[in-house]
């Protein structure tokens, strides 16, 4: 029997997603010792997570036994205040991936399609296919979503489109305005899911307060995580913000305790650590300006980002990954998004930019510039 030809064909058709490399398994087969890696691979806090989040846990450990709120209320309450939005219209995730599946698995199914862009966020493709829908894949302009394009992709049996503004792994951002000229083209039946994973890293004069956009387009999707600037990657929890009746479809196919209670609990703490996430802010405004100063040094083009990460053209990427690898940096390579010629790295700690820079110059005498 071969188990693979018993899965349905577009299940077949989906390419595994690869993961940043861990520091354990990198440290395994290098022999590096761990302390002496650092993995700037998957857009994740620098910073750790804060004190009262970790404070929260501790709490949450002691009815580990017990199943946590299915409704995950106190979250969804917390983030009610915070968004001036009712309950109902807030949904949590076990990250906001989770989020992601469910709005597909709600909407989509064969013989519908949903749009989204080259170089977007391999999670937007897998979750597509894996309903049996067709993705439709539009060319990316300068690395970035072509908005014009995307709109004009819709056909009558389109559903969805996924927008991630920034966008990862490119880092590239569409300015506010140009998403609500989308918005105002995009038909009413078309659910629109905006992934704002990073628009916590905007400055402040680029941010828009997309929460009040709900009202006027009942088809747009907001999704949010705690893993990127809130430092809550390993715990696995997000939210979306949608109309009620949207979220309520949503809810059908949800997991009934997709958030875990220590996630949960860390969630409500961190959502009122103003400090730690502007020391979060701080320190990626200086690493940013540390990595794109250190890569223009090197001669190297990279893609302007407005993320956590910036993704740099090293003439080819797997090699210069390797070769960083071996000096115990670990990136993203990302030729499965197309960007063969790129690395991804995180913003990390001043440290690490500087180690990953020294590593990079290394690395780019080793294996030539492509
Ligand atoms: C990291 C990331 C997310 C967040 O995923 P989680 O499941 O919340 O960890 C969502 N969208 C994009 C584009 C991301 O890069």
């Amino acid at each position: 029997m071969n188990y693979a030809d018993l899965a349905p064909a577009y299940v077949r058709a989906i390419a595994p997603y690869q993961p940043g490399k861990p520091i354990s398994e990198v440290a395994r087969e290098l022999g590096i010792p761990e302390r002496d890696i650092i993995k700037l691979a998957s857009n994740e806090n620098p910073l750790g997570c804060g004190e009262a989040a970790k404070a929260a846990m501790r709490r949450a450990i002691e009815e580990a036994h017990l199943y946590p709120d299915g409704a995950a209320f106190e979250l969804r309450a917390a983030l009610s205040r915070k968004w001036g939005v009712p309950m109902e219209a807030i949904v949590a995730g076990n990250g906001s991936n989770d989020l992601l599946d469910y709005i597909a698995m709600a909407y989509l199914a064969p013989g519908v399609s949903a749009v989204y862009a080259q170089h977007c966020f391999a999670v937007y493709p897998i979750t597509v296919l894996a309903r049996g829908a067709t993705g439709i894949k539009v060319p990316a302009k300068a690395y970035g979503n072509d908005l014009d394009a995307m709109a004009a992709a819709i056909r009558p049996d389109t559903r969805m489109v996924f927008i991630a503004n920034p966008n990862n792994p490119t880092g590239t951002f569409s300015p506010y305005a140009q998403i609500r000229a989308f918005m105002e083209r995009v038909p009413a039946e078309v659910i629109v899911v905006l992934d704002e994973a990073y628009n916590d890293f905007l400055p402040p004069e680029l941010r828009e307060d997309t929460v009040a956009w709900l009202k006027d387009f009942p088809n747009l999707v907001l999704t949010r995580t705690f893993c990127k600037i809130y430092g809550l990657a390993g715990l696995r929890v997000g939210y979306m913000l949608a109309d009620p009746q949207v979220c309520d479809m949503v809810n059908r196919v949800r997991a009934p305790f997709n958030v875990n209670a220590i996630a949960q609990a860390a969630a409500v703490a961190a959502l009122d650590d103003h400090d730690f996430v502007r020391r979060t802010y701080e320190n990626n405004r200086a690493g940013m300006a540390q990595l794109v100063d250190g890569v223009k040094a090197l001669g190297l083009d990279y893609i302007p980002s407005y993320g956590n990460f910036v993704t740099v053209d090293v003439g080819d990427g797997a090699k210069v990954f390797n070769a960083l690898l071996r000096r115990g940096v670990i990136v993203r390579p990302i030729a499965g998004y197309e960007l063969p010629r790129h690395v991804r790295v995180t913003i990390g700690l001043p440290h690490e930019n500087a180690r990953f820079l020294a590593s990079l110059a290394e690395a780019l005498a080793e294996v030539g510039r492509g």
